[in-house]
């Protein structure tokens, strides 16, 4: 029998930060997905700085930004009769994308169809293995694994695998998460759309390059944004599943949507591809079914305001990849595992209602709710805490929250949070409390960086190899104390 730590099913975003983020951490994992390879619809572009500050941990933010270029003219919304006609403006311009004062992560435009080969080569380079065209058609699970069969699709040949655990990064519909029975709470649709990518030169009409043009006519309602190649573009408009299917999409119903569009009845136009997606929320009712664990959106879904999906997804994978390598390298306990759900699980559930409101504003052309800072929504979220998110981010560090920003040369600190646990400390005394640690503590004097008394403290304050603080002393130094605070992140006995 083939034997692997963790199998992976979906190669998304969500799948392929999985196998990124383990690999990184030493833990082997094998990933199927049953499509042949990177998908040509953009979906995900909106990469926010949460996740931005992930990747540049991982080394991959630069080529993520470099894959964002060709979207860096891009701004605000527009809404309009036709392309080729006047446009109103409902937002104009964006946020700054830094936020140097809480995050080395810049927020980025880059569609998921370019980050996704960027996943995979840092991910194989790391000794991931990724197997596309390959589908899991059954699994079984008990307490000692999970047995799967896998299939190439273009062989049809199968395989059996014992992993130890198995991420179901499976997507929306996640055949895992139904096969388990786990319900989504809060569950409703609200729209099924149709992407339609196609060429077209369609340089003539275009003064300013929006992010998204929201297009209103009686030939074609829904959304227009580009690509990064300048002659392909998606539109997207609503369809009823009740009624039709992909392929009443056919090449000359598109090209009459395309032309209705822009607005010119003669404009050449290449349709490339229809694919078919759910406007929906949910948010499964467990995240973990034994040694199965749901991430990204086979765990929760919402509409696409905000472009929190694939972000929060990303998340997810960064808060389990950690724990599943320290129970897989005998350095944690398995209640560690339960806290993914707690943590992210949580979050979710809080999330979807806000998203709902802001997408049912963005819809009915009603002023977006101000209900949350957009910052704290994205870098105050809490674990373990009384309140999902915090009041405000100038907050000293604490147990269960994001540990604060501070500049360590060009450096984030967050740079720092890969693989280990951090002792970010002012003495050399609680350097050496964490030398003589039995799991390895990386430790940093970082009371030279600006900015440290204020978000730090005085002593020392240990940080979650996902950047989360664990636990924070200002007491003399002690290797006791420091061990005491390991078991308890680590679930294992003091
Ligand atoms: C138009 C649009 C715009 C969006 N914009 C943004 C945005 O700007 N920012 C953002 O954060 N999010 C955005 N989202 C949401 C985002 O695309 C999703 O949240 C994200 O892609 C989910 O990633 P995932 O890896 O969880 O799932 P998916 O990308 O759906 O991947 C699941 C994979 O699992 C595979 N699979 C399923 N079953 C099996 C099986 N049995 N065997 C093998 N493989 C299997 C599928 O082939 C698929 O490739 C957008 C979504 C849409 C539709």
């Amino acid at each position: 029998m083939n034997r692997i730590p963790v199998l992976i099913v979906g190669g998304g975003l969500v799948g392929l930060a999985s196998s990124l983020f383990l690999a990184r951490q030493g833990v082997p994992s094998l990933l199927v997905d049953r499509h042949p390879g990177v998908s040509i619809h953009g979906r995900a572009r909106g990469i926010n700085h949460r996740t931005m500050e992930i990747y540049r941990a991982y080394g991959i933010a630069d080529a993520v930004e470099a894959a964002g270029k060709p979207f860096d003219a891009e701004a605000g919304v527009a809404r309009c009769h036709t392309l080729a006609g006047e446009w109103e403006w409902i937002f104009d311009a964006d946020e700054p994308r830094a936020w140097p004062d809480l995050t080395a992560g810049v927020f980025c435009m880059a569609d998921q169809n370019s980050v996704e080969p960027i996943l995979i080569e840092a991910a194989r380079s790391s000794s991931a293995t990724h197997r596309f065209n390959t589908e899991l058609v059954s699994f079984d699970a008990d307490t000692d694994g999970v047995t799967a069969v896998i299939e190439d699709r273009a062989s049809g040949e199968r395989e059996v695998w014992q992993a130890d655990y198995l991420v179901a990064a499976d997507g929306n519909r996640s055949p895992i998460r139904q096969r388990l029975g786990i319900a989504r709470t809060g569950e409703a649709t609200f729209m099924n759309s149709m992407n339609i990518v196609f060429r077209a030169d369609l340089s003539a009409f275009l003064p300013r390059r929006a992010l998204f043009w929201m297009i209103f006519n009686p030939g074609f309602a829904g959304g227009l944004v580009s690509t990064a190649d300048p002659r392909r573009w998606q539109a997207t408009v609503s369809y009823d599943p009740a009624v039709e299917s992909e392929k009443d999409f056919t090449v000359e119903r598109c090209v009459q949507l395309v032309r209705a569009a822009v607005g010119r009845e003669d404009l050449a136009v290449e349709i490339e591809g229809v694919a078919s997606w759910q406007q929906g929320v949910g948010v499964a009712e467990r995240y973990r079914h034994g040694r199965i664990f749901l991430a990204g959106d086979s765990a929760h879904v919402w509409p696409p305001a905000g472009a929190l999906g694939a972000n929060t997804g990303v998340q997810d994978a960064h808060n389990l990849a950690w724990k599943l390598a320290a129970v897989i390298r005998g350095r944690a306990g398995d209640g560690l595992l339960d806290t993914y759900e707690a943590e992210r699980r949580t979050l979710a559930a809080a999330l979807a209602p806000m998203i709902v409101r802001h997408q049912q504003a963005r819809m009915s052309g009603a002023p977006e709710p101000e209900e949350m800072d957009g910052k704290v929504q994205l870098l105050g979220q809490l674990y373990g805490a009384d309140t999902v998110f915090a009041d405000r981010l100038d907050l000293p560090a604490r147990a269960g929250a994001r540990a604060p920003h501070l500049w360590l040369d060009a450096a984030g600190v967050h740079d720092l949070f890969v693989d280990e646990f951090v002792l970010l400390c002012d003495s050399a005394e609680w350097v050496d409390a964490a030398a003589v640690q039995s799991v390895p503590v990386r430790a940093y004097r970082a009371d030279h960086a600006d900015g440290w008394a204020a978000r730090y403290g005085h002593g020392a304050v240990l940080v979650r190899p996902d950047g989360y603080v664990a636990w924070r002393s200002s007491a003399p130094a002690s290797a006791t104390l420091l061990a005491q605070a390991l078991s308890r992140a680590l679930a294992t006995p003091a």
